[in-house]
C-alpha cells in the first residue's frame, strides 16, 4: 500500500482509548490523514514517498494549548514587578502600539515558539484577529481564533462591543479555512453585557462552534457577582449563557453548586495553572471538574501572564499543583496529564474528531521527540517521561495536518531570522513607549 509519509523506528504513544503504546511502532500518513498506526512489523507493508527515521525518539500527538493571547508576546517580561502593572502600563501600551501589523508580527513570533516546542493546536483571544489568522495561516498551525468583544473601545473597534461587528466579518472571512476555526471571545463576564453574551451564544450555536471567555479568574470579578448573584457561574446561569459551547478560561473561584451547574451545562475548562500561580491566584479545583464530567484542557495563557508558551511546563506543573491543592500524591496520574495536554485539550476546543490522538482517520498532528537527551533518560514509563521530563528543546520534528512544520528543530513555514528581527524592532518601540509612561528609573 502506498502513502505519503511513514515514521518508523521510534516508540509510538497513541493516546487512543486503549492507550496503545508501540515500542517500536510506525505511523503512516496520506493526504494529511493518519492511515496506519501500530507495531513496527506491520509498518513494513507501506510504501511511502518519504520515510522519517524516529530511532531513539518518541512519536506522540501534538500538544493542545487551550487558551493564549499570541500577540502579547510583544510585552513579555515588560515592567514585570510593577504595581498595578496591567492598568498602569499594559493597557496604555496596548492603546499606543497595538496595530494590525504588530499583531501579525508578534503572533508569528509566538507561533514560532509554540510550533518549535510541540504545540500543534491552540486557542487565541485578542484584537485584530484577522491578522492573527494571517500569521496562523502562514505558520500552518491548527487553531481556534477568537475575536475579543468588550464593552469599551478596543484597538480594533472604537465603539463599545465593537468587536462583535469586527468578529462577524472575521468569522465570515475565515470559516472555510482547513486549519482555522474563527470564533467570538467576549473578554469576561464583567466586561461584556449579558445581552451581547446571549447573541454570541446563539450565533456560535448556529454555526456549531465554541465561544471563549475568561471566567471566575479574578477576585474583584468574583466579589461583584457573588454580591449580586451568589457567584460568577450563577450569574452566567441566570443570564442563560452557560452551555456546552462555552470554553471558560481559568475557572478558579467556583463553589460546589457552581461545579454542579457547570457539569449540568457541559461547560469546558481551559486550565492555566502556571499563569495563575504567577498572579498569586488560587489553584483551580480541577479534580472537582473532572469528577463532575467537565472537559478540561491545559493552557499557558498569554506570554504576559504566564511568560512561556511551552505546554510541557504546564503539563509538568498541573499534576504537582493539584497534589498540593488536594494533599494527595495519587490524586493525578501522569497519564491523566498526558491526556489533558493532548486529547483533553482537543475535546475542550471541539476538535477531538480531528486531532489529539494518533488514530486512523484523524488528521496527522504529531511530534517526534528526541528521547536520548540527558533530561529524558532513562525511560521506564513513557507517561511519566512526557509529563515530568520532556522540554521544548527535545522536540525534533513537528507535523500539522500531515505537513512537517518543524524539521530537525527548524521551522519550515516561517523565516526564523525575519521573525526574530521583527520582534527586536517591536521591542524597541515598546521600550520607548514605556519610558514615556514611566519616568521611574527602575522601569523598563
Ligand atoms: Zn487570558
Amino acid at each position: 500500500v502506498t502513502c505519503d509519509l511513514v515514521v518508523t523506528g521510534g516508540t509510538v504513544l497513541t493516546v487512543d482509548p486503549e492507550w496503545h503504546l508501540y515500542e517500536p511502532g510506525y505511523l503512516a500518513v496520506s493526504n494529511g490523514t493518519i492511515v496506519g498506526v501500530g507495531p513496527a512489523d506491520q509498518g513494513s507493508g507501506w510504501t511511502a514517498a518519504r520515510t522519517l527515521d524516529a530511532t531513539g525518539c518518541l512519536v506522540m500527538p501534538g500538544l493542545v494549548n487551550t487558551h493564549t493571547h499570541l500577540a502579547m508576546a510583544a510585552f513579555r517580561g515588560a515592567v514585570e514587578d510593577a504595581e498595578n502593572r496591567l492598568i498602569r502600563y499594559i493597557f496604555p501600551l496596548e492603546k499606543a502600539l497595538v496595530t494590525p501589523d504588530l499583531v501579525y508580527r508578534a503572533s508569528r513570533f509566538a507561533l514560532a515558539e509554540m510550533l518549535k516546542s510541540g504545540t500543534t493546536t491552540l486557542a487565541d483571544m485578542y484584537y485584530f484577529e484577522d491578522d492573527v489568522a494571517r500569521a496562523a495561516d502562514e505558520a500552518r498551525v491548527r487553531c481556534l481564533l477568537g475575536e475579543t468583544v468588550v464593552n469599551f473601545a478596543a484597538p480594533d473597534a472604537p465603539d463599545a462591543h465593537g468587536g462583535w461587528a469586527y468578529g462577524q466579518a472575521f468569522v465570515d472571512r475565515w470559516s472555510d479555512h482547513p486549519l482555522i476555526t474563527p470564533v467570538l471571545a467576549p473578554h469576561a463576564p464583567y466586561t461584556c453585557d449579558p445581552g451581547v453574551l446571549r447573541t454570541i451564544v446563539e450565533s456560535s450555536a448556529d454555526r456549531g462552534v465554541p465561544w471563549m471567555m475568561h471566567v471566575a479568574e479574578t477576585l474583584p470579578e468574583t466579589q461583584r457577582f457573588t454580591a449580586s448573584h451568589g457567584s460568577v457561574v450563577k450569574y452566567l446561569a441566570a443570564e442563560g449563557v452557560l452551555g456546552p459551547g462555552l470554553v471558560g478560561a481559568h475557572m478558579i473561584f467556583t463553589d460546589e453548586a457552581d461545579v454542579e451547574l457547570l457539569g449540568r451545562h457541559g461547560v469546558a475548562v481551559a486550565h492555566c495553572p502556571s499563569a495563575n500561580a504567577k498572579s498569586g491566584r488560587p489553584i483551580a479545583p480541577i479534580h472537582r471538574y473532572l469528577d463532575a464530567g467537565l472537559k478540561v484542557g491545559l493552557a499557558t495563557d498569554g506570554p504576559l501572564s504566564g511568560n512561556g508558551l511551552d505546554l510541557w511546563g504546564v503539563a509538568n506543573w498541573f499534576p504537582k499543583l493539584q497534589k498540593v491543592l488536594t494533599g494527595q500524591r495519587d490524586r493525578f496520574t501522569a497519564r491523566q496529564a498526558v491526556r489533558m495536554a493532548t486529547l483533553g485539550g482537543a475535546e475542550v476546543l471541539g476538535l477531538d474528531g480531528v486531532t489529539g490522538s494518533l488514530e486512523v482517520g484523524k488528521r496527522a498532528d504529531f511530534l517526534v521527540v528526541d528521547a536520548t537527551d540527558f533530561n529524558v533518560q532513562p525511560v521506564y514509563d513513557w507517561d511519566a517521561t512526557v509529563v515530568y521530563a520532556l522540554r521544548p528543546h527535545n522536540v525534533k520534528h513537528v507535523a500539522v495536518d500531515g505537513r512537517l512544520v518543524v524539521e530537525d528543530r527548524r521551522l519550515t513555514t516561517l523565516d526564523e531570522a525575519q521573525v526574530k528581527a521583527d520582534m527586536a524592532q517591536i521591542a524597541g518601540r515598546c521600550r520607548a513607549t514605556l519610558r514615556a509612561l514611566a519616568p521611574d528609573p527602575k522601569f523598563p
